[in-house]
């Protein structure tokens, strides 16, 4: 691909040092980029999908071969502590095992026909070229979720990651070359949504557009990509909650709050962002929160005995800042945070301290709003009815949580919390590649990604009937 005369730096939200400059592409490049994917694409749908997971089972090994050194380049380029980098590498992983062995299913069904002597049956067929448009906060989880179950039915790609972490982007690719993926099936183009993202949602020749990223954006794309007819999955954001209620084992939704919480500092599309508590544990659980979260250590996510890192960026700390002045301006009680913090070398990154508000109604601008960011919500409530009710208040459904000991309590949770995830006893955090991933309501359109749902996303049905009967047969006419 002809190199672009304008370049972009990624910089590590821990320090500032730069991690690497990469061309910032334009409408041309995409236009090229497509035009690759397009022509790949008439080989390698023909590829037997066998021989394409056989390519992916490389691919997976050779991620665990570099699992240790992509999780170091992430814990510099994106921020994350070392164990979470190496669990977003492990979901690409366990990912791309998982989907290359669909390589061998990819079932579909046969069913009989009404009419005697004829075949009919259903089969999955590649779309044609898939644009994936990827965030920063799982630099290598996001892209595989949508690459690998693309390529092993039949697609091909064009990825545009997120600014924020190129590297990790650009390496994964290059790895995806080095297990054989073939000239031209996935391609790698670098730059801003609104010019190259935009190209991406309104070029005619990708059918299918896979997006990861905030509400606003998925509203966007969703717009742009109705002229092409384009087929448009998309995860947004959420304002996922954990209810605990009056029975619950405390130590353990202690634990899963500060992990839900302020794992990744908060910048989780799961991320418990809202803490449901029954009154009677209300007060002790403020206490039990705050002594925890008070330890916590901040620093750059390489160091071994760093709990929190950095946000990704100047802008996000902002924001983030700007939502603690909105929450005490709304009334609500900070019990601890609140500031960005800068004492010795944290001056050099982004960093924030972990922040709970008490005293939190459930329609404030910071109970409904997602902050991205290590701030969580105390809100207080009678019984389970209430609890149900605030959780489901939001325009989100993505993630949800109830602790409790009454299985009575945990199944109607289950059936009524509006969430396309729902955990009991676990916090809003921890998906599983087998299972299906999304949300209800504004979180997404309807799709999911993971599981064998996903491959709904990258597929078209196509039903077949073979008649061998010799004559002309008419369905719902003849007898
Ligand atoms: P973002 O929406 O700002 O950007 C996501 C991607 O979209 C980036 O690559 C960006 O360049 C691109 N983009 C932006 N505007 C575009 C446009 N007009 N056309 C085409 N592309 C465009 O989000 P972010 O800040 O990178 O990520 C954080 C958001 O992602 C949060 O809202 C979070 O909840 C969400 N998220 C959701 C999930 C999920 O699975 N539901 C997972 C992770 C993150």
């Amino acid at each position: 691909m002809a190199a672009t005369a304008e370049t972009f730096e990624s910089t590590s939200p821990a320090d500032g040092e730069t991690i690497g400059v990469f061309p910032r592409m334009g409408v041309d490049e995409v236009d090229r980029a497509v035009a690759t994917a397009k022509e790949a694409f008439a080989s390698w749908r023909l590829v037997p999908a066998p021989k394409r997971g056989e390519i992916l089972y490389r691919f997976a090994h050779i991620l665990e071969q570099e699992k240790a050194a992509l999780t170091d380049l992430m814990t510099h380029e994106m921020g994350k502590v070392r164990a979470e980098a190496g669990g977003d590498v492990q979901e690409a992983i366990d990912i791309t095992y998982y989907m290359a062995g669909e390589g061998r299913r990819l079932f579909g069904q046969t069913t009989p026909s009404e009419l005697p002597d004829k075949w009919n049956m259903s089969i999955r067929t590649p779309v044609g070229v898939v644009g994936a448009i990827t965030p920063w906060n799982f630099p290598i989880a996001i892209p595989s979720w949508k690459l690998i179950p693309a390529l092993v039915c039949g697609n091909t790609v064009v990825l545009k990651p997120a600014t924020d972490t190129p590297a990790l982007a650009t390496r994964f690719v290059e790895l995806l070359h080095e297990a054989g993926m073939p000239d031209g099936v996935v391609n790698i183009v670098h730059g801003g949504g609104s010019d190259v993202g935009d190209r991406m949602v309104r070029h005619p020749d990708i059918r299918v557009i896979t997006l990861t990223g905030s509400r606003e954006t998925g509203v966007k794309v969703l717009a742009a990509g109705a002229d092409t007819l384009k087929h448009v999955h998309l995860e947004l954001g959420g304002k996922n909650a954990i209810i605990v209620m009056n029975d619950a084992d405390l130590d353990l939704a202690v634990d899963g709050i500060v992990w839900s919480a302020f794992g990744t500092s908060g910048q989780r599309c799961t991320a418990a962002s809202r803490v449901i508590a029954h009154e009677k544990v209300y007060d002790t659980l403020q206490t039990r929160l705050v002594e925890r979260v008070e330890k916590l250590r901040l620093g750059p996510g390489w160091e071994d005995d760093t709990e929190i890192g950095p946000v990704i960026n100047r802008a996000a700390l902002e924001k983030i800042d700007s939502y603690t002045k909105i929450g005490s301006d709304e009334g609500a009680r900070l019990l601890t945070g609140g500031e960005i913090a800068t004492e010795g070398d944290l001056a050099r990154g982004h960093f924030y301290r972990p922040t709970i508000f008490a005293d939190v109604e459930p329609g404030m601008r910071i109970a409904q709003e997602e902050i991205f960011g290590p701030t969580t919500a105390l809100i207080k409530v009678r019984d389970l009815d209430e609890a149900i009710s605030v959780s489901n208040g939001i325009k989100f459904g993505l993630s949800s949580s109830i602790f409790t000991r009454d299985v009575n309590a945990a199944f109607r949770a289950m059936r009524d919390l509006e969430a396309g995830i729902t955990y009991v006893n676990a916090g809003t955090i921890g998906a599983e590649v087998h299972l299906p991933f999304g949300g209800t309501k504004d979180t997404g359109n309807g799709h999911r990604e993971a599981g064998q749902a996903a491959l709904d996303v990258f597929t078209e049905w196509k039903s077949i009937y073979v008649d061998y009967s010799g004559k002309l047969q008419r369905a719902q006419i003849d007898d």
